[in-house]
């Protein structure tokens, strides 16, 4: 047991393909022994096991709804894009999908009303940092800073500031991750990567067939898709994917909507009893205030369950 802090720490890190190769080359991370809730094994399996359920919002991290339901989220990185976001709003409108959109402050500054557009669609936004940088490679405090300023223009544009994280590259170590949980975020990942940000250019259909096989051959309930806003491909491919997943019986929701059907399809009784730490409330009741411009979300019932004040 001596080597108990070089156990926990192999398989913390988290390294996932969510990005561009140019933004996969930071360096591996040295990890410290984590907190003291369970999330080593949740990280290193995925968090596939069920019970993990609903200690995915209060832990801060999530990766995957749940396995029960067939619901799947759609998640778009990266933007958002002046002449490609308003395409691929007009397909998920189209569709009545709403996605959750995990913004880069720098480009949100260039086009605001994108992310007003995405509201007023229904999807919601997330918080991708400032400057897309992997959040492994800077100090707590740049970390702070580059969740506050993105959240500074959300909150600016859409009068909420995100809840939801989506680390750049997916790459996330124990230290980022207890930085991140300071400053109030619940971090996200996925369990599906189809890997659309290989062609960002010209729309080429053999790319396309190739995306659409992959996404339908690791569809599941409870899956957490990870795709690009300005992405071509993934906006022509979008009706019939949409279609396909409709046509197996699954509900396309947002990432916050996949979390809360989580919670209301298992057991609730060890959340209910436990006390709740006063940063986990504070998080709990961002996370439930953010809910409140969802329409198709009843908060008062989880409001009464987990006796937030
Ligand atoms: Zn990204």
């Amino acid at each position: 047991m001596q080597a108990r802090g070089l156990l926990i720490a192999a398989p913390a890190f988290i390294l996932l393909s969510g990005c561009a190769p140019a933004c996969q080359t930071s360096p591996l991370q040295t990890i410290r022994p984590g907190p003291s809730y369970p999330l080593t094994a949740a990280i290193r399996e995925k968090a596939r096991a069920d019970y993990l359920a609903s200690e995915q919002i209060r832990a801060g991290i999530v990766t995957e709804g749940s396995t029960q339901k067939k619901m799947i989220a759609l998640s778009f990185d990266d933007g958002p894009h002046p002449g490609r976001t308003e395409p691929l709003l007009r397909a998920l409108s189209h569709a009545h999908v709403h996605a959750t959109f995990f913004v880069i402050g720098k480009m949100v500054v260039r086009a605001p009303y994108l992310i007003q557009d995405e509201i007023k669609q229904g999807s919601e936004v997330g918080n991708h940092t400032y400057n897309h940088i992997h959040v492994t490679s800077l100090t707590d405090s740049q970390i702070a800073t580059e969740i506050f300023e993105d959240n500074d223009v959300i909150r600016r544009y859409t009068g909420e500031p995100a809840v939801l994280f989506r680390p750049p590259g997916g790459r996330v170590s124990w230290g980022a991750y207890r930085a991140l949980r300071a400053c109030g975020m619940v971090t996200t990942l996925w369990t599906d990567d189809p890997k659309d940000y290989v062609n960002p250019g010209k729309p080429d259909p053999a790319q396309q067939k190739l995306l659409l096989e992959r996404l339908m051959k690791h569809l599941h309930p409870g899956g957490i898709i990870l795709l690009h806003d300005g992405i071509l491909d993934t906006v022509a491919i979008l009706p019939e994917f949409i279609r396909r997943v409709r046509a197996q019986g699954y509900q396309i929701v947002t990432v916050t909507q996949l979390l809360l059907a989580k919670q209301r399809a298992e057991s609730h009784s060890a959340l209910l009893a436990s006390e709740q730490p006063p940063r986990e409330q504070a998080m709990l009741q961002r996370v439930e205030r953010s809910l409140g411009s969802a329409p198709a979300i009843r908060v008062a019932p989880i409001h009464r369950r987990l006796k937030l004040t």
